[in-house]
């Protein structure tokens, strides 16, 4: 059975990058009845943020991505939280010392500071020189025995390669001595993140490791400490960067959206998980639009790119209108509603006939206020709005036809869509006039928008006699 996990450090947000390795995880788990499995990676305590976990959980709720196993939900490879498993790892470690495969290092700070400015120009980082890999071992029990503090590392090879196959970027080698004796519990007695990742991952039987190519270049260390136990490594996917443009990567910290941000503008949950479905991955006959479910019949790594995406909001900004457009019209309703409230306040329009008007042209619900503000208060507008070419119509035209519309409207005892609109048909042909030179004006005098969700008989109707007629006078005033 394929075992995918998603394995976050609450950060506050969702990054649109991890949200796409969470929906991937969970498309290769399901695609093949497997499980997807949410493990919070919190050790990193520097970056701990109050409530980050429940991003986390409402993320994967709303859009759909369920997990199997979690810290919420439970399972039989608990704790689900890393901080919570922070007992299990010494063992390993000293396990790992046992069979030579790693070794006690008491070495200082100072010493350590030393290595690096001996590789010269303030490197960041130097290879452990290994000074006590040689220490006898009456030498490390003196020191163990006399509170020294100390860290485990991992013993590399010498010599030879290491290769592992990744399904995306293919077979990736390095020489093992390239490789630093990378430290595997720390002095306070607490994993590194590379360690206690190798341990977990193991223990919750993970087959499929899915992550961002950043953690390319340490694969081969975790794959040295699964060679080390004796434990069968799991399968990599590793995936490319999201970006921004050709140059940067998708950043929150440079600005770039979090999945949170993007609900909040208003775009839809299904049209993001669609987009950033395509962010690293094809389908085989093409297709752009599909919900979870289909994707999960879709799915297969065959189709993921190595190359880096852009993230390109035209493209999602699209997407969501093609959404909102398929969407059955009581489930739209609900979602532009509180909007239509929001800016309308206490009113008595038909917010169901608007909501209609604004189905078909909305690219995301937060374009709802501009677009029904002139509901509410019909902007100032200059005479210039009356000229349209392809109308036919300017300032005279216009004022000639508002005149002669509004005694026919005044004398309508109904107030409804055809009413108005045979009303204005008959004077359209009585007048010998086109139908732009008649309805264009109507339309701007009851707008004052050069352009409005729905036409003359439209807003007419909406608006009620009362008001229709005042702002046509205003209209001719
Ligand atoms: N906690 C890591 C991160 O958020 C996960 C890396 C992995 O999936 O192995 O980047």
């Amino acid at each position: 059975e394929i075992r995918t996990r998603f394995a976050p450090s609450p950060t506050g947000y969702m990054h649109i990058g991890n949200l796409r390795t969470a929906l991937y995880e969970y498309l290769i788990a399901k695609s093949q009845g497997g499980k997807f499995i949410l493990r919070i990676e919190d050790t990193d305590q520097e970056r701990f943020v109050e409530g980050a976990t429940d991003i986390i959980y409402n993320t994967l709720k709303m859009t759909g991505l369920h997990h199997d196993e979690g810290p919420d939900v439970g399972g039989e490879y608990g704790p689900y939280v890393q901080s919570e498993r922070m007992g299990m790892y010494m063992n390993y470690a000293l396990e790992l010392i046992e069979k030579g495969e790693a070794y006690y290092c008491f070495c200082t700070k100072e010493r350590l500071d030393g290595l690096k400015e001996s590789n010269g120009e303030g490197a960041a980082f130097a290879k452990y020189d290994r000074h006590c890999y040689h220490l006898s071992k009456e030498d490390v029990l003196g020191k163990l025995d006399s509170g020294v503090p100390y860290v485990i590392r991992q013993k590399m090879p010498e010599e030879g390669t290491t290769t592992f196959h990744d399904l995306v970027y293919g077979e990736i080698t390095v020489e093992n001595k390239e490789l630093d004796d990378q430290i595997l519990m720390k002095a306070d007695g607490f994993p590194t993140y590379n360690f206690a990742n190798v341990v977990d991952d193991h223990l919750m039987e993970i087959t499929h490791v899915v992550r961002g190519s950043e953690y390319l270049s340490s694969t081969p260390k975790y794959n040295l400490l699964y060679r080390a136990f004796g434990w069968e490594a799991p399968v990599y996917v590793h995936l490319p960067a999201v970006m921004r443009d050709a140059h940067h990567k998708l950043s929150k910290r440079h600005g770039d959206k979090s999945f949170e941000d993007l609900v909040r503008e208003g775009y839809l949950v299904e049209a993001i998980v669609n987009y950033i479905a395509l962010l690293g991955w094809s389908p085989s006959d093409n297709s752009e639009i599909f919900t979870l479910k289909e994707l999960e019949g879709k799915f297969d790594i065959a189709g993921l790119s190595k190359s880096p995406s852009i993230f390109d909001i035209k493209k999602l900004t699209w997407m969501n209108g093609e959404y909102m457009k398929a969407m059955d019209f009581e489930k739209f309703y609900g979602l532009a509603e509180p909007k239509l409230k929001e800016a309308l306040g206490e009113t008595q329009l038909d917010l169901k006939k608007i909501a209609t008007l604004l189905q078909k042209r909305l690219e995301t619900l937060n374009d709802i206020p501009a677009l029904v503000a002139f509901f509410k208060e019909l902007p100032e507008y200059g005479t210039e709005l009356y000229t349209h070419k392809k109308m036919k119509t300017d300032d005279a035209i216009a004022l000639s036809s508002l005149q002669a519309a509004m005694p026919v409207l005044e004398a309508l005892t109904q107030w409804d869509e055809t009413a108005i609109h045979d009303s204005m048909m008959a004077l359209v042909g009585e007048l010998g006039i086109k139908n732009g030179q008649l309805l264009w004006p109507i339309r701007t005098a009851l707008s004052g928008e050069p352009t409005s969700p729905g036409g003359a008989f439209e807003l007419a109707y909406i608006l009620g006699k009362e008001e229709t007629l005042r702002r046509m006078e205003k209209g001719i005033a």
